[in-house]
């Protein structure tokens, strides 16, 4: 009887096992034998999602489990496709568009709004919890790129007004809105997500509240990327940035265009504040990542892959191609922090340095002496 009730018992445990390394792969890899977690994701070979107007993919921790932080929404939108007036509980959204031209609406908890044009190169931020559309103008599709602060999002858990409306009892709507059940109806019985109808956009200024009175925000939500200076340059290489110094209203997030030359480097670093996010842009390139106690991966990320480097670990991208590449970056800290290897070493001295790195003085004295942002 004991060795029956012994051998269930093994079996079980051995179940809770199996069981638990099957739901943490990653940390199963980790405990077993230090393997690391993929920090490059094939997002560019991900299948799309198609709508009537409009398509989308996603990536987040269920497919890319280190992107705890972060997790990313591609989206397209035919001229006149609206992507429904929504707004997400868990996330706020920033958002960069590829190519085209959109509109956003973004409504504030004072009631106060934002009709703008969003074109490529330019980006928007969205609190969380605020209410927001976006448009599709044309001409040609609207290509964009969702980051939202939190890795477990999915556009799935969007709350979107048709589901809302369409989920709550007609009698409920039909007294909240002042429509007739007949009116109430007519609406969508289900989500729209995106929906193709007339009228087609017109010109901004024509796009105005339907309430009278209603205000204009007076902190704006957009902001063109593209056309900012570039924070740091070296021999054709630059970083473009929009954190909360550039565009205070992303306070709890930061954006930049990172373009690498042919050979170049945006060279070793960390941030100590937050968790990073890429998309390759155009290109392709190398992300070196060091995650402590002798672990450290090398990636290869090409044209509309991600890319993700946990909080603190060491890193630097390499472009080894023969054309030059572009990388969207994204932060969940409005605040910009980095340290380059190059700083760490220079504000060192060389005593220091030299028994650190076990060489004499007169080599010491060779190594970086400034802090640089490229190695070209
Ligand atoms: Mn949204
Ligand atoms: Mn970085």
């Amino acid at each position: 009887m004991r060795r029956i009730l012994a051998a269930l018992v093994g079996t079980l445990v051995a179940a809770v096992l199996l069981i638990n390394a099957l739901l943490h792969p990653a940390q199963a890899g980790m405990a077993g034998g230090g393997s690391l977690p993929a920090f490059g994701f094939p997002f560019s070979q991900q299948p799309l999602t198609r709508y009537d107007g409009g398509t989308t993919k996603q990536v987040g921790t269920y497919n890319f489990p280190v992107s705890e932080g972060m997790a990313g929404v591609y989206m397209t939108l035919e001229p006149g496709a609206l992507r429904e007036m929504h707004w997400h509980a868990f996330a706020a959204e920033w958002a960069y568009v590829i190519e085209g031209r959109t509109r956003i609406t973004l409504t504030s908890p004072e009631g106060e709004v934002q009709i703008a044009d969003v074109d490529a190169g330019g980006l928007w931020y969205f609190p969380r919890g605020w209410g927001h559309s976006i448009e599709g103008l044309g001409p040609g599709t609207a290509k964009f790129l969702l980051v939202m602060n939190n890795g477990t999002f999915k556009e799935g858990s969007t709350f979107s007004l048709t589901d809302w409306i369409s989920r709550t009892p007609l009698a409920w709507v039909s007294q909240d809105l002042g429509l007739s059940p007949a009116q109430v109806q007519q609406l969508p019985q289900r989500q729209v997500y995106i929906s193709r109808k007339p009228p087609a956009p017109g010109p901004l200024a024509q796009a105005q509240p339907r309430g009278a009175g209603v205000k204009a925000m007076a902190q704006s939500h957009v902001f063109d990327l593209k056309a900012q200076p570039p924070r740091f340059a070296r021999d054709g290489s630059e970083l473009r940035l929009a954190s909360a110094k550039e565009f205070p209203a992303s306070f709890n997030m930061t954006g930049a265009i990172i373009h690498l030359e042919p050979g170049a480097m945006r060279a070793m670093h960390w941030h100590p504040n937050a968790d990073e996010w890429q998309y390759v842009l155009d290109g392709s390139y190398e992300l070196s990542v060091f995650a402590a106690q002798g672990q450290a991966s090398v990636s290869k990320l090409r044209e509309g892959d991600v890319g993700y480097v946990p909080m603190g670990y060491g890193h630097a991208l390499r472009n080894g191609g023969s054309t030059p590449t572009d990388v969207l970056v994204v932060f969940n800290n409005g605040d910009y922090q980095s340290i380059n290897l190059s700083e760490w070493l220079a504000s060192n001295p060389t005593s220091v340095v030299a028994n650190n790195l076990q060489i004499p003085p007169a080599l010491a004295d060779r190594l970086p002496k400034r802090d640089a942002d490229f190695a070209p």
